[in-house]
C-alpha cells in the first residue's frame, strides 16, 4: 500500500516506521530537521521495539496519489496540512486520522468522502530528530467515519496487525472518538493546571470528583448530539487514569515545552457542540479558560 504519513512527529513516525518495516511504501511528511535526519541515518525506533528503517521522508507532499494518508499532526495543524495535501487526495485515496480531539475527520471530509476515524492508545515521543521512542503499547481502533465498516478499513486493520500493532475495526468510530475526547477533556486540563501525574487525579478526591463531573458534562452534549458509546466514558476515565497513572499527560508536556496545547479541539469543541444544541458547559468553559490563560503565560 502506498502510504503518506502527514505530520510525521511522535505517533506518525512510530506508525510510519512499523509500516515501513513490513515493506509498505511509506513516505513521511514532516519538518526539515526530522526529514534530514531520516534521510541521513534512517528512522530509528527505541523502547518497546528497537529497529531502524529507511522510509522516504520529505517536507513537501509529493504529487503522486497514495492509497492512504495517515493524518498525524496535532489537531490545530490539521486544516492547513490537509489544504497543502489536497492535490494528493485522489478519488481512491483514503484519509485516516489517528489524532486526539474532535473535528479532524470532519475537516478531511471537506476533501474526500473516503475518511476513516481512528483512536490509538499507543504512546510515542520524538527522542531526537530521526529517533522515536515507542513508550507504551496500546490498541488502535479504526472505522469508516462517522460510522460503518468497509473493505478498506479491514485492509488497514490487517496491515496494522501485520506491522505489530494491536488493531480493531469499529462500526461506531465516532462514538470512540467522542469517548476518548471526553476523557481527555477531564484528565488533560486538570493534570496540566495542577501539574500532576494522572495517578494523582485518581488518588485525590477533589480532582477525581471534578474529573467525573467534567465527563458527565461531555456525555450530556454527546448524547444530545446522538452519539452512542461503545464504552461508557466514565468507565474509560477510570481505566485510563489507572493505566496511565505514572504519566504526565500530553497537555502538560506541551505546556512545559512552551508549545500550543490541543485544548481548542477537546474542551472547546465540547463547548461549541454544546452551544449548537443550546446546552451550557460551564466546567469545560472553566477548564478551557484556565488552560488558555496558562498557555499564554508559558509563551
Ligand atoms: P507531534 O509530535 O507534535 O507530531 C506532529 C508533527 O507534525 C510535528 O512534527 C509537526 O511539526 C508536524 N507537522 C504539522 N503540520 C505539518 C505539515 N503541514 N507538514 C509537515 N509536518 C507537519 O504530535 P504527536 O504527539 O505525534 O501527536 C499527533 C496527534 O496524535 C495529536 O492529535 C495527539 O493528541 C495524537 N496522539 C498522540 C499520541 C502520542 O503518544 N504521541 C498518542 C495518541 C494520539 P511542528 O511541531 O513544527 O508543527
Amino acid at each position: 500500500m502506498k502510504i503518506y504519513i502527514l505530520g510525521a512527529g511522535s505517533i506518525g513516525s512510530l506508525f510510519g516506521a512499523l509500516l515501513s518495516k513490513i515493506g509498505e511504501d511509506v513516505t513521511l511528511i514532516g519538518r526539515e530537521e526530522h526529514v534530514e535526519a531520516i534521510n541521513n541515518s534512517g528512522l530509528k525506533v527505541v523502547g518497546v521495539e528497537e529497529f531502524t528503517v529507511y522510509p522516504k521522508a520529505v517536507t513537501k507532499i509529493p504529487s503522486e496519489l497514495p492509497d492512504l494518508v495517515i493524518l498525524a499532526t496535532k489537531s490545530y495543524s490539521t486544516a492547513y496540512a490537509l489544504e497543502c495535501a489536497k492535490e494528493s487526495i485522489g478519488e481512491n485515496t483514503w484519509v485516516l486520522s489517528i489524532q486526539n480531539g474532535l473535528g479532524n475527520e470532519d475537516e478531511a471530509l471537506k476533501y474526500t468522502k473516503n475518511v476513516l476515524g481512528g483512536i490509538t492508545t499507543n504512546g510515542a515521543a520524538l527522542e531526537r530528530w530521526g529517533v522515536v521512542r515507542w513508550v507504551g503499547k496500546g490498541v488502535t481502533i479504526i472505522g469508516n467515519y462517522p460510522r460503518g465498516k468497509g473493505k478498506f478499513a479491514e485492509r488497514v486493520v490487517a496491515l496494522f496487525k501485520k506491522a505489530g500493532l494491536e488493531a480493531e475495526i469499529s462500526e461506531n468510530i465516532v462514538g470512540w472518538k467522542w469517548a476518548k475526547a471526553i476523557v481527555n477533556s477531564a484528565i488533560n486540563p486538570i493534570g496540566a493546571i495542577i501539574e500532576v501525574k494522572n495517578g494523582y487525579i485518581l488518588e485525590n478526591d477533589h480532582l477525581l470528583a471534578l474529573a467525573m463531573e467534567v465527563v458527565k458534562e461531555g456525555c450530556q452534549v454527546a448524547i444530545q448530539k446522538g452519539i452512542e458509546f461503545e464504552v461508557h466514558p466514565m468507565e474509560l476515565l477510570l481505566e485510563t487514569l489507572e493505566r496511565t497513572r505514572d504519566n504526565y499527560n500530553s497537555m502538560l508536556q506541551d505546556m512545559k515545552k512552551g508549545k500550543r496545547t490541543e485544548i481548542d479541539f477537546i474542551n472547546a469543541k465540547i463547548i461549541e457542540y454544546g452551544e449548537e444544541i443550546g446546552l451550557k458547559t460551564p466546567l469545560n468553559f472553566a477548564l478551557w479558560s484556565l488552560v488558555k490563560a496558562k498557555e499564554s503565560q508559558t509563551k
